[in-house]
């Protein structure tokens, strides 16, 4: 039975095990996804042995995406891109990293990517750093804002941005009330989920025309404030499930070399 998991601090709202578990089941795959809550102050003993015992992969969350690069032996290029990992897989006695949030941010917006010239970032975190880069390589962007409670931290993503696009970037608060508008805005943040879920990051007010599209990469819950206010203005809405499945889809394709059988998944089964 190989066993695979997610690690990450804290993880009581993860869905990772009800996407690859049905989904190792319906392919007749010996295998269990487990969730791997580790404390920070045991990160480096739990991921040693993770590695010595019977684990084939896994799965790296919040806040450890970075903090686990040292325990890889080579680093896919796309990882190496925005230094982070999200995946992880043992091969011939060897450990191998790989990031599928850019592949999974994607996939919802494919549709939209080739319209889509001017973008609001909201966050500066890990995800906001994978997002840049992804939209930065696929679409023909021509302003990018990037809002965040620190301004130091978006100042910080602008500048390594800046060391590989000429797009114009440009960082300020969350509560900047801008007088652009954009085709497409982005939560990043984890503001609209647990103690916070009652606020929204970002006013849209000024900021949208009627194509205007929101993303939010926040799952649960289904829908965030910052969702609600798009839906009230008639924008196309999207939360973070999509992003979820797609990117551990990926990750399901890295360990098994198996497409992911996407009929074993029921959303409705993730906001009962
Ligand atoms: P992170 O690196 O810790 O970054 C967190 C970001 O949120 C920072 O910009 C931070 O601002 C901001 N923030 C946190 N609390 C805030 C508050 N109370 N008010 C204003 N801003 C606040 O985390 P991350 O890895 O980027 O993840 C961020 C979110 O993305 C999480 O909700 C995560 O679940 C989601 N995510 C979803 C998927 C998916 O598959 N759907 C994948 C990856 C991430 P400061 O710089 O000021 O601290």
């Amino acid at each position: 039975m190989r066993k695979y998991g997610v690690i990450g601090y804290p993880l009581g709202h993860t869905f990772s095990p009800q996407i690859h578990n049905p989904a190792f089941k319906a392919l007749g795959i010996e295998a269990t996804y487990e969730v791997y809550q580790i404390q920070p102050d045991k990160f480096n003993e739990t991921v040693t042995g993770l590695k010595a015992g019977q684990c084939s992969g896994f799965n790296v969350t919040v806040p450890y995406k970075q903090k686990v690069i040292p325990f890889i032996d080579e680093i896919d290029p796309v990882a190496q891109r925005v230094n982070a990992v999200n995946t992880i897989k043992k091969a011939d006695g060897k450990w191998y990293g790989y990031n599928t949030d850019l592949f999974g941010f994607l996939f919802p917006i494919e549709n939209y990517l080739k319209n889509i010239k001017s973008v609001l970032i909201i966050g500066a975190g890990g995800a906001a750093n994978a997002v840049c880069f992804a939209l930065l390589d696929s679409a023909n962007i021509k302003h990018m804002t990037i809002a965040n409670r620190t301004i130091e931290n978006a100042n910080a993503l602008k500048n390594s941005l800046d060391k590989t696009y000429n797009t114009e970037i440009e960082t300020t608060s969350l509560e900047h009330e801008s007088d652009k508008k954009y085709e497409l805005v982005v939560n990043t943040t984890s503001v609209g989920m647990g103690q916070t879920q009652n606020q929204n990051p970002y006013n849209l007010l000024n900021s949208y025309t009627d194509k205007t599209v929101v993303y939010d990469l926040i799952y649960n819950p289904e829908k965030t404030e910052l969702l609600k206010q798009a839906e009230l203005f008639k924008l196309k809405a999207i939360n973070g499930l999509d992003m979820l499945i797609a990117q551990a889809a990926k990750s399901f394709f890295i360990w098994t070399g198996k497409e992911f059988p996407n009929h074993v998944i029921d959303k409705r089964i993730f906001y009962k």
